[in-house]
């Protein structure tokens, strides 16, 4: 072992706290971390300068590669200028071009407001409390309560986990808060009785497929049901698209899949490329209009860095990216071998229970088995240089948007080793 990596090692377990992460795992001495020295393209590579295809896009985020040169550039670029300042009291060109490009993505742009924050749990704050203030301040204060799905994942700050339906994360951090009727399916929905319907807010949902209950896609015309209800009923649509967003799913957004326009659009994962944490909340001028008028009926929510101009650069330089590389178009045959290759691999492995996918997103459910779980899987994966996280037994195969088809080769082969191995 390097020099480098075992400083890194003794570092991390004297004073590092990770994220989901129970210690004592991590600390064992038969575990040995991986410490990610840099990336390029889909590869990352550790301090050992071993090569590993990032097979979950770093948590969900990368969606050109790593090291993408006009990203970085771009980044470059806007650090030699300056790389912050306040969107408190002052604007910024690239927050002002980054908002008005971002409406321009849905056509018809009937979302015509951005707010900026810096990660998907914030994205989500943003749009609750301006669902519940807006009703403040349009006669219907009584609205105070949200619907949001059982098992589904908005976030780990306390707001936006007060919404969370995995019970194992949230159920220790259920609040006072705001009434929260939490639903399984669109029966659940029109069996609500009419009083919960009066006295909600808004309805919140990861479109298309939910990602932290091991990728798991709804019934199709799931999200144009929820529209019709939801503007029947007078419930904002809120969209938590902060898996979902920027193709991912094969579409720039997901709610393009049913022409669905919700009422809040939050995004935050791929909005950077997955370069620097930044989020945005897309509302509409309606919406915005009820925060006008005298000065107590502003929106007052904010961060330290909010709109940081790094993270608008790099977002930029995302877009651009999805422009001059066609990212979505190239996308379209890759997911059709994504497809094929995922049942290829479904029909040669009896471990494999289900397998889950929308657009560029698969989760392989494995039978439960105690040597041949989803960790132990991912374990073996990583030795055939394929580095993914499972959700309990399901292995999560997200890959960045600019994989070419072969390396979807490489990571398939390495899948089929590992799952071979796993069953002797
Ligand atoms: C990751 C995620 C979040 C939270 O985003 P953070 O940036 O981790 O705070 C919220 N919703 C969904 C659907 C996510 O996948």
């Amino acid at each position: 072992m390097r020099q480098e990596t075992r400083r890194c090692l003794e570092l991390d377990r004297a004073h590092c706290w990770h994220p989901f992460t129970p210690q004592d795992d991590w600390c064992s001495t038969d575990f040995e971390p991986i410490a990610i020295a840099r990336g390029q393209g889909v590869w990352l590579f550790d301090t050992e300068n071993r090569r590993y295809f990032d097979g979950n896009s770093s948590i969900w985020t990368n969606i050109h590669g790593h090291a993408h040169p006009h990203i970085t550039a771009a980044i470059q670029r806007q650090a030699e200028t300056i790389c912050h300042s306040s969107f408190l009291g002052y604007t910024h060109p690239l927050a002002a071009e980054l908002a008005e490009k971002l409406t321009r993505l849905l056509p018809g742009q009937p979302m015509e407001r951005v707010f900026f924050s810096d990660n998907g749990s914030t994205a989500i704050e943003v749009a609750l409390k301006m669902a519940l203030q807006y009703r403040q301040q349009t006669g219907e204060p009584e609205r105070n309560g949200f619907i949001a799905f059982v098992n589904g994942y908005h976030g780990d700050t306390l707001g936006a986990a007060s919404i969370g339906g995995v019970s194992r994360f949230f159920d220790r951090f259920r609040g006072p808060g705001h009434p929260l009727h939490q639903i399984s399916s669109i029966e659940d929905l029109h069996q609500l009785p009419e009083e919960i319907v009066r006295s909600t807010a808004g309805l919140v949902i990861e479109p298309l497929i939910q990602g932290v209950n091991q990728m798991r896609p709804w019934p199709p015309g799931t999200l144009a049901e929820l529209r019709r209800w939801s503007t029947a009923n007078g419930i904002h649509l809120i969209l938590d698209e902060v898996m979902t967003g920027f193709g991912r799913t094969g579409k720039m957004f997901a709610c393009q899949h049913e022409n669905v326009v919700p009422d809040f659009l939050c995004l935050a994962k791929g909005l950077t490329g997955g370069y620097l944490p930044l989020a945005a909340t897309l509302t509409t001028q309606e919406i915005y209009d009820a925060f006008r008028g005298p000065a107590e009926n502003a929106f007052y929510y904010g961060h330290s860095y909010t709109a940081n101009p790094l993270g608008c650069a790099a977002a930029l330089a995302s877009l651009e990216v999805f422009e001059s590389e066609k990212t979505l178009e190239m996308l379209q045959p890759k997911l059709a071998t994504f497809s094929s290759r995922l049942e290829a691999l479904g029909n040669q492995s009896p471990q494999i229970k289900e397998i889950r996918q929308v657009g560029l997103i698969a989760g392989i459910e494995l039978h439960s088995h105690p040597t041949r779980s989803g960790k132990s899987v991912c374990q073996l994966a990583m030795k055939h240089g394929l580095s993914t996280r499972p959700i309990l037994d399901t292995i999560v195969i997200m890959p960045p948007l600019c994989t070419t088809e072969s390396e979807l080769d490489f990571v398939f082969e390495a899948l089929q080793s590992s799952l071979n191995e796993s069953g002797h």
